[in-house]
């Protein structure tokens, strides 16, 4: 099967499984529930914000005028006409050698252009020194300086951060319309493997990887729709596809059944039953990696050795779940580190290395987390990043730059 498969750099079989998805249907959920997606809609204010100009301090509301001049030895001597309340408005005015108590947030009372903060006055019964003078405008908030009514606040294709949500509810949207989430199926092969509660037995494994997989379709605003495991035979896997296509999937994922061994039955069900696009991408850990279609959904046969099922997930199933979120930025994070080991690639794949990241005076410091060898969970665990080491280089020596490619950021939540 080898011959009829080239096997691919990694950006050519990006393109290609990118190019099998697009951005899911939009529904309509409670705001809450929007975080982390992307609107459909254009969302514009129907209303100013704040709604009326309003002050910004507590104290007083004057007539800028009638403070001129004033200093500490020189007090300004206002009548108080009346207490205003945040919540709520008054038709009495503020005419001139007068002044309205206000608290932070209360409309400006008409007549006052400014307002005096309370540090600044001294209350003695129905008058109030102010002992300095204000400008027109001073601790006033004009209605409609945050938002205008009729202005696009949020263009359809914005990603919705808790930001957009507060700005979501101060316009009143208890709904919006976003791309739905994409639901990915996840079907872990192999005889050796049991499930997660199982009672150990000779010869056989746990099922790590439909749960590092699982958590990364959470991870990245999908749907986890575990299946279980199927034996190393056609009909299992195929009973079991069947059955795991009929819940709906936007993505099918496998683990295991991919590599060259006699038991590799993922190919062999993915050519009866659908079609396979391309198998194999020159990149370590992953290398064995399958794609293709199953009556119209795109299936990723992701390789079983537990660190590869996730590098493999994290370069190609993660940007297929974004696109389909209706996410733009694709790429994963990187930044450039100093690789403190020294390290030899003996071939001519892209390896990507488990390295833990310190930064030290603004330079991060990358050192490798243990043995790189693909069933070596442990120094994933250990891991913040994978350096990339290009496929050209066959060494590096210690304290050589490399981009690392961020799987979370410490200190950054
Ligand atoms: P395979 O690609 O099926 O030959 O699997 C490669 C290696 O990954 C074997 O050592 C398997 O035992 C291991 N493996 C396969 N599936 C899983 C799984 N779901 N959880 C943990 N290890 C697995
Ligand atoms: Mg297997």
């Amino acid at each position: 099967m080898s011959e009829l498969y080239p096997m691919l750099g990694v950006e050519e079989a990006l393109e290609r499984v990118l190019a099998a998805f697009q951005p899911l249907e939009p529904e309509r959920v409670p705001v809450l529930e929007a975080l982390g997606r992307v609107l459909t809609e254009d969302l514009l204010a129907d209303m100013d914000i704040p709604p009326l100009t309003n002050t910004a301090m507590d104290g007083y509301a004057v007539r800028a005028a009638d403070t001129d001049g004033a200093g500490p030895d020189r007090p300004a001597r206002l009548r108080v006409i009346y207490d205003l309340a945040a919540g709520y408005t008054t038709d009495v005015a503020v005419r001139p050698g007068t002044a309205i108590r206000i608290m932070t947030g209360a409309p400006l009372p008409p007549g006052a252009d400014a307002v005096v903060q309370f540090e600044d006055t001294a209350r003695e019964g129905e008058w109030v020194h102010i002992f300095k003078g204000v400008p027109v405008g001073r601790n006033v908030r004009q209605a409609g300086e945050d938002v205008q009514r009729g202005a696009l606040i949020l263009p359809r294709g914005s990603e919705v951060r808790p930001q957009e949500v507060g700005m979501l509810a101060a316009l009143g949207h208890k709904e919006v319309w976003v791309h739905r989430r994409p639901r990915v199926a996840i079907l872990a092969t192999g005889d050796e493997v049991i499930e997660i509660d199982a009672p150990w037995q000779p010869g056989k494994i746990r099922n790590a990887n439909s749960y590092s997989n699982a958590a990364q379709v959470l991870r990245y605003g999908g749907v986890p729709l575990l299946l279980g495991i199927a034996r190393d035979d056609v009909a299992d896997l195929t009973a079991k596809i069947r059955a795991g296509l009929e819940q709906g999937a936007d993505l099918f994922l496998t683990s295991g059944g991919v590599s060259v061994g006699d038991f590799d039955v993922v190919k062999q069900v993915l050519a009866a039953e659908g079609e396979m696009a391309f198998w194999r991408v020159r990149m370590k850990p992953g290398k064995p990696l399958a794609f293709g279609h199953l009556r119209g959904v795109p299936l990723l046969g992701l390789p079983g050795n537990p660190v590869s099922a996730m590098v493999a997930f994290e370069l190609f199933a993660r940007p297929a779940i974004l696109k389909m979120l209706g996410k733009t930025r694709l790429e994963k994070p990187t930044v450039e580190a100093v690789l403190l080991d020294g390290i030899r690639s003996k071939d001519d794949r892209r390896h990507y290395l488990r390295v833990s990241l310190e930064e030290r005076e603004g330079v991060y410091q990358a050192r490798l987390t243990g043995d790189q060898g693909s069933g070596i969970l442990l120094s994933m665990v250990r891991a913040q990043g994978l350096a990339i080491i290009p496929e050209e280089v066959d060494h590096l020596p210690a304290g050589a730059r490399v981009r690392v490619m961020m799987l979370d950021w410490p200190e950054r939540g």
